[in-house]
Parts: C-alpha cells; structure tokens; sequence
C-alpha cells in the first residue's frame, strides 16, 4: 500500500491543487490531503473550514481523503504509514524554499521521500493568494476554484 500525504494551508484550495491532487493518485494506492494550521499566514478560512472545502472538493478523486495536520509534517507521514511528501511546483519561484523544505525534511526523516509534481500549464500562474486578492476586488474566480469554494469565498469577503 503506497500512501502520499500533500500538505498545505489550502487557504483556500484551487483547481491548481486539484489537478496536483489528481496526478498524485494516479501514482499513489492513497492521498491524504493535510490540511495545516498555519496561524502564521492569517488564513482567511479556519481550519474546519479549510478542511471542509476540501472534502467536498475531492469526493470524486478514488482513493484521496483529507485530514488536519498538526506537528511535525514527518511526524504525521509515519503516523499515517505514508512513504512520501508531494509538493506543487508552479514556477522556479517556488523552487528554493520548496528545496530547502524537502531538505530538511529528509534530514529529520530519512525514509520519507518529497516528490514534486507540475500541474497543468494553466494552473502555473494559480495561487490562494492571487484568488482571495481578486475576489476582494470583485473579481470572477470561477475558472481558479471550484463553485462550492467560490461561493464560500464571496461569503467571506462580503462581510
Ligand atoms: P503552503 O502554505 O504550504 O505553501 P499552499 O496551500 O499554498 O501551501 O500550497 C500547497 C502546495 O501546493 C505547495 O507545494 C504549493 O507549491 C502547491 N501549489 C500551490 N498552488 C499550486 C498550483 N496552482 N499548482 C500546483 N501546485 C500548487
């Protein structure tokens, strides 16, 4: 049984994490989506919520679950029998600090591998941040995430 976790804040998740979610399943016999607190980012969604997006995001991806991630991210993938991490790549922007990460990582687990997937070209330019952004400024984000995260998005900044 091969398992991959993918964390992240997901905050909120986008068609770009979807389609990397996707690829990872065709590989893997399970996914688990961990979803991280990440108090330091100010996430606009709690994390209840980040985790209930997600679910309904994924229902139709055979074999990926969701689950909150606390601790150490290593700490979790043994604890879930996991033999490896993924993480997105978009561009060479995210390269150095993905780098340093998978790094570490591998220096306080040895056995868990981070493999890195590149969405669709399409997504390349897709981030939670470039989302909320436009959403704040009244922008259509129905091309970047799915409806259910788009109406829950217009909820959030119309307070
Ligand atoms: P984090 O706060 O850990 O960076 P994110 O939720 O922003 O979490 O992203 C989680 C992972 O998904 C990261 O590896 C990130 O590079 C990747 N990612 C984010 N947006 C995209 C996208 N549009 N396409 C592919 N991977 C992405």
């Amino acid at each position: 049984m091969r398992t991959v976790i993918y964390p992240g804040s997901f905050d909120p998740l986008t068609n770009g994490h979807l389609d990397v979610i996707q690829r990872a399943a065709k590989l893997f016999d399970k996914v688990i989506v961990a979803v991280a607190n990440n108090e330091r980012k100010k996430p606009v969604f709690s994390l209840q919520e980040r985790v209930q997006l997600m679910s309904e995001a994924i229902t139709h991806i055979p074999h990926a679950q969701v689950d909150s991630l606390e601790g150490l991210l290593v700490d979790f993938v043994e604890k879930r029998g996991g033999q490896a991490i993924i993480r997105g790549l978009r561009a060479v922007s995210d390269f150095e600090f993905e780098f340093q990460l998978a790094l570490m990582n591998r220096k306080l687990n040895e056995r868990i591998e981070t493999i890195f997937m590149m969405p669709k070209d399409t997504y390349t330019f897709l981030s939670s941040s470039i989302v909320k952004e436009i959403v704040a400024l009244g922008g259509d984000v129905s091309s970047f995430v799915p409806a259910h995260v788009q109406a829950a998005l217009k909820v959030k900044f119309s307070k």
